[in-house]
């Protein structure tokens, strides 16, 4: 048996992508997703840089309506299909985009699952992109086996991880940290997002989620992994993800848009 031709297809496109980077969690409801988006604005805020967001949860895909993107389809043009693109530098790829009602849900078996996910790396026309940013489902599945299958050929500069600060959520994560371990993808960081709470009247800081922040610091020391930064609760997240915009650009003068950005700058 050769080798699979749709791989060779796949290195073929993904050659004029220069760097991909996989965003994980371990349970869903972290802020994978939300942290994705941004880091899709933030990069792009540089005309020059182009860039991709892959968004690869197949039964959970909410980055269309994060990005602002909600309603929109697919176009096919001669070279693929075309991702819908937020701004000239700024296109997304999404299952959300083939549904015909955001609210349908998707119960897919793996072999489909990894079809369109073949289907998003070999037949997307994405063009020449500096950064692809690989929103992934929550866990290690089907999904994030076929991505570093498909891609083995074609490198993977590395991942994300982001958690809360719950030992819960941080038990996952020394799971996501064992993936990446297996399958030979580097370790970019952990993210602690949802780590404390900053009253906007008294300014002063709450810690929501037992034990304490900086659960996440200390699980990365553990398993030596780098820490990127801590970002907080902040209800205005929310806001902005629910209105398909920009945080960072929204409420720049925030301590959660600094931490944000802190921690972009050590991407
Ligand atoms: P995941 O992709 O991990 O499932 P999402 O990115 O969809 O998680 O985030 C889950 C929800 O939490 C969304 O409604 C999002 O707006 C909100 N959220 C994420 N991070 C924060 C934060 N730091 N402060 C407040 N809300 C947040």
């Amino acid at each position: 048996k050769g080798p699979d031709p749709d791989l060779l297809l796949i290195k073929e496109r993904m050659s004029s992508v220069k760097h991909k980077i996989l965003i994980l969690s371990g349970k869903g409801g972290v802020g994978k997703s939300t942290f994705t988006s941004q880091l899709g604005f933030a990069f792009s805020s540089d005309e020059n840089i182009q860039v991709g967001v892959m968004d690869i949860d197949v039964c959970g895909p909410s980055i269309p309506k994060i990005m602002g993107l909600e309603g929109e389809q697919i176009h096919q043009s001669l070279s693929g299909w075309s991702p819908v693109y937020v701004q000239e530098n700024l296109g997304v790829m999404s299952i959300g985009f083939m549904l015909s009602n955001p609210d349908d849900a998707v119960i897919w078996r793996g072999p489909k699952k990894n079809g369109i996910i073949k289907q998003f790396l070999k037949d997307v026309d994405w063009g020449d992109i500096d950064y692809m940013l690989v929103d992934t489902p929550p866990g290690t599945s089907d999904e994030h086996l076929s991505i570093t299958q498909y891609l083995k050929e074609s490198v993977i500069d590395g991942a994300i991880i982001i958690t809360t600060p719950q030992e819960v959520a941080l038990q996952d994560v020394r799971k996501e940290i064992d993936f990446c371990r297996k399958v030979k993808i580097p370790i970019i960081g952990v993210v602690e997002n949802m780590s404390g709470f900053i009253c906007p009247n008294c300014k002063g800081e709450s810690v929501i989620f037992a034990p304490t922040t900086g659960g996440g610091k200390k699980m990365a020391e553990d398993e030596k992994v780098p820490f990127l930064g801590s970002i907080p609760l902040d209800p205005r997240i929310g806001k902005a993800c629910d209105t398909g915009v920009s945080f960072l650009d929204e409420y720049s003068d925030s301590p959660a848009c600094k931490a944000f950005q802190d921690i972009i700058a050590k991407i």
